[in-house]
């Protein structure tokens, strides 16, 4: 790691990523400014870092704090490149990275980084287990967890390091460079922030730009747009494929799963079913988790028992109860269609979908197909609910109804239900209308499902 004595580095935006960088910079001898522009009252662990002698500036982005004399400055993932520090940082040369680059340049331990559309956190969490179930010493962090160079600064080189990246993150790496790279999938999104699909693609694509013929880039075959990229990396390229026999790579074959290595030899995992995880977009997720960890040095047994045992996080596809024959859902996490979508298609039951959030100026067609296969019903609220119930419309659904809070919906949901259903919350929009978080929305929606249950009790 290179001297930070003297340094002087403007961390923007504190949040939880931006105190840890600020501490860690300051405790490697730098001179740190910590900058933020809500007001201090909001402004978390302002006063931590003003206790340690770290200059905290809160409610604003003075005009000064850029100047030709910083060397550094560090970025939240979410802050804007348009946003005027950064713009100024830029302009004058200064090297702008999120906390992601720091952590590449202070871990000893090797890299992996996964990231992709939709997936990250489940197939981030089941490399950990599987590393983990196969005996290795992992840390896992990034994007969920931990800040990763808190993790990067005790990792060790008998460790891995796993890191689930967003598209913002990798935007600001220059050096990083994971031994074994991952993109899941590549769905439009977040456009608010990279305005283009060109640009969202590109800076997924970072996560393979410093990778060297030692290193592996995992990547899904049956996405033929992410399959293309292939021809422009260094890294070993191995693929993960629901329909295609892949090699070198892990792919099902009437539905038993196998692994080819570069010689073509094959190896069978186990059975599609055996798989704990519903739907199949975990099934890809499985797939890319068995290959990462495989090529992590896992063994298939291990893998094996991680994906016979693992059924999920909270807020992704979570069974909530079973009432009167009816099953709900929490899918609060699908905060876009392609989510969406996936969710519904994971269930032969007729699907009552709650759905609706903020608006994004998405116009949800991408939903009528699934909608007329899967959902019987649908029940939306929030800035997106027009539009929701017009597209159910299109897709030939009679019942629909809006509703004003999750609570509201979970009674009209039940309303409708019927044994043998599936009631299921996946609001293919983000939360940030009406919530805090998508965790806030899928507690409520959990709380109103044992409300119910509790009421019919
Ligand atoms: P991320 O961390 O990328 O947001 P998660 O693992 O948290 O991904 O899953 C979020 C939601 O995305 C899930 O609830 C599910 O609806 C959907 N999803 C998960 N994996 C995939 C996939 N491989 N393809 C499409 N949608 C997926």
């Amino acid at each position: 790691m290179e001297c930070w004595k003297e340094k002087q580095v403007v961390v923007l935006g504190l949040a939880k990523s931006g105190v840890a960088v600020a501490k860690l910079l300051h405790r490697f001898g730098a001179d740190v400014i910590a900058n933020d522009q809500k007001p201090r009252e909001q402004a978390v662990g302002a006063d931590e870092l003003e206790a340690l002698g770290i200059q905290v500036l809160t409610g604003g982005h003075p005009d000064e704090l850029i100047h030709p004399g910083v060397d550094l400055v560090v970025k939240n993932p979410g802050i804007p490149y348009e946003a005027a520090p950064v713009a100024k940082a830029i302009a004058l040369g200064i090297p702008v990275v999120t906390e992601v680059e720091l952590a590449y340049h202070l871990s000893a331990a090797p890299l992996i980084g996964i990231t992709g559309s939709n997936g990250k956190t489940t197939t981030t969490t089941l490399v950990g287990r599987m590393l983990a179930e196969a005996g290795m010493d992992v840390l896992v962090g990034g994007n969920i967890g931990t800040v990763l160079c808190e993790l990067a600064e005790t990792a060790r080189a008998n460790q891995w390091l796993v890191a689930e990246l967003s598209s913002f993150q990798l935007l600001g790496t220059e050096r990083f460079r994971p031994r074994i790279g991952a993109i899941l999938n590549l769905y439009p999104a977040h456009l608010d922030y990279h305005h283009t699909l060109e640009a969202y693609f590109a800076a997924k694509q970072k996560m393979f730009a410093n990778q060297t013929g030692e290193d592996f880039a995992v990547l899904p075959y049956d996405q033929p747009h992410v399959r293309a990229l292939a021809d422009q990396l260094a890294a070993s390229v191995y693929w993960f494929s629901r329909t295609a026999p892949v090699q070198p790579g892990v792919y099902v074959r009437d539905g038993r799963i196998y692994y080819a290595d570069e010689q073509g030899t094959e190896t069978e995992v186990l059975a599609v079913e055996e798989i704990a995880l519903r739907g199949e977009h975990n099934l890809e997720n499985a797939l890319a988790a068995m290959l990462i960890s495989r090529l992590a040095g896992a063994d298939f047994p291990s893998i094996g028992r991680v994906l016979a045992s693992f059924t999920g996080l909270a807020h992704r596809l979570e069974f909530v109860a079973e009432i009167n024959g009816v099953k709900y859902y929490n899918d609060s996490k699908a905060t876009n269609p392609v989510a969406t979508s996936r969710s519904i298609g994971a269930f032969h039951e007729p699907v009552v979908l709650i759905a609706g959030g903020l608006d994004r100026g998405i116009d949800f067609r991408d939903l009528v197909p699934v909608m007329r296969r899967h959902v019987k019903a649908i029940v939306a609220y929030g800035q997106t609910r027009g539009i929701l119930l017009e597209r159910a419309a299109e897709a030939g659904i009679d019942k629909r109804v809006s509703v004003d809070t999750v609570e509201e919906a979970v009674s009209a949901a039940a309303m409708l239900a019927q044994a043998g259903d599936v009631v299921l919350l996946s609001p293919a929009c983000a939360s940030w209308d009406m919530f805090p978080s998508y965790e806030v929305r899928g507690s409520m929606f959990k709380d109103g499902v044992h409300r119910l249950k509790t009421s019919l009790v």
